[in-house]
């Protein structure tokens, strides 16, 4: 999956998490989503953030691989209680399940990523596959931009995201 593939998905998504429990979908909410579900792919040097890494990617991607420890479920359980017992932010929580759904994104691509890394090097994949820019993602890019606009319009999740960017930018002056 490319890299705005998985920050629509994950907004969408994220989105309606906030929608549906007590975290409110800020800035920092939707920063953290972002980041957390482009991060996974540091493991790959042409990726989005693998060219932005400063040379970093490479040197994760010869020790791991592509789609090695960074997707893998044990370490985001691992980061996920290091970071929780940090903060308890809402970039913490947007980070955390941004950093999921890239994993559960990825789980539907062909190549399947190796959920139980390092118990088990085996890559899972669901039964029911995408091809990494084809037809299908873009299907996939659309309907989560749509859902993403429609969930933020029914909760009103814009103005609470409009609402926390002018409280960051008054922090700031
Ligand atoms: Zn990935």
């Amino acid at each position: 999956m490319r890299y705005h593939t998985h920050v629509v998905t994950s907004l969408a998504i994220g989105a309606g998490i906030a929608s549906q429990t007590s975290l409110s979908f800020t800035i920092s909410y939707a920063a953290g989503i972002i980041i957390g579900s482009l991060l996974p792919d540091i493991d790959e040097p042409n990726s989005y953030v693998g060219r932005r890494s400063l040379g970093m990617s490479n040197k994760v991607k010869q020790a791991f691989g592509h789609r090695g420890m960074t997707h893998s479920l044990i370490i985001w359980a691992i980061m996920a209680a290091v970071l929780l017992s940090e903060s308890h932010s809402l970039f913490s929580f947007g980070f955390i399940i941004g950093y999921l759904l890239h994993i559960i994104e990825d789980f539907f691509s062909v190549q399947g990523i190796p959920l139980f890394w390092p118990f088990q090097t085996k890559r899972y994949k669901f039964f029911i596959t995408y091809r990494t820019a084809g037809f299908l993602e873009m299907v996939i890019f659309y309907l989560s931009f749509a859902l993403f606009i429609y969930i933020g319009v029914n909760h009103h999740l814009f103005s609470e995201l409009f609402q926390s960017l002018i409280t960051f930018l008054r922090r700031l002056l």
